[in-house]
């Protein structure tokens, strides 16, 4: 599964630790836990793996929050850097990188679109680039956005982007039309609701994928993962259509 597990399978005194990677503590030799000795209790140094396995779960999306932030709360107290301070130097190093990757991978796992992203990431699909400094980039050096509109929003845009030209054009002139601005105001609301929506369906999508994990054929997960993220890409367009709306309306 990850390149550490195959690298370390050549030690014939390795063991099987949760998450499929294996190892032996650094310090006594016996099995280890992801990031303590089960025997000795010592920090052990991080192995290359995804946030899921940090945390000993499975590659599901529906998580117990609470359980998540009681084990962040625990693992942040038995590996803060101050408890290692008179400990070996590599120690004291390990329990940084642990801490540091503990807390990205709670950051990412506690947010329901982060971990969605992330598992789609770490299975292989792309989302397409619509961060704003992708945008500003973009607009900086002349390219097209490559950003594609969602079909069930094509006429919808068409129209809200000719009367964002138009309230743009009238604030050059010092002049605005207050129907114009209460319109657009209307279809920012509109687009925020949609928005809104959609993270309702992504949750519909998150029960199937968890279904599929312990069941489903590679077909059928793929399926689930591309629907995911046809639906993050129109989220994520909706979010950068009404950050523009936002910039015309208080330019
Ligand atoms: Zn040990």
């Amino acid at each position: 599964m990850c390149v550490m597990a195959k690298a370390e399978s050549k030690s014939s005194s390795s063991l099987i630790v949760p998450g499929g990677t294996t190892s032996a503590c650094w310090s006594c030799g016996e099995m280890r836990e992801a990031h303590f000795c089960s025997a000795c209790g010592k920090v052990q140094p991080p192995v290359p793996v995804d946030y899921f396995t940090f945390f000993d779960v499975p590659r599901k999306l529906n998580i117990d929050a609470a359980k998540l932030e009681r084990e962040f709360y625990e693992l942040s107290r038995r590996l803060h850097p101050d408890i290692y301070a008179q400990a070996e130097t590599r120690e004291q190093q390990w329990s940084l990188e642990q801490s540091s990757l503990l807390n990205d991978a709670y950051r990412t796992l506690k947010d329901p679109v982060k971990r969605t992203e992330y598992l789609l990431r770490i299975e292989g699909v792309e989302l397409e680039e619509q961060s704003k400094a992708a945008t500003e980039k973009a607009r900086a050096t002349g390219e097209v956005k490559k950003q594609v509109v969602p079909p069930d929003l094509l006429e919808e845009v068409f129209e809200l982007n000719m009367q964002l030209e138009e309230l743009r054009a009238q604030k050059k002139m010092g002049e605005d039309d207050p129907a114009l601005i209460e319109e657009i105001g209307r279809q920012k609301l509109e687009l925020e609701e949609k928005h809104e929506t959609l993270l309702k369906e992504l949750k519909g999508h998150w029960n199937e994928w968890d279904k599929l994990v312990d069941s489903g054929t590679e077909q059928e997960r793929r399926k689930v993962l591309a629907q995911m993220l046809d639906l993050l890409n129109r989220r994520n367009y909706l979010r950068n259509l009404v950050r523009d709306v936002n910039e015309v309306l208080e330019g």
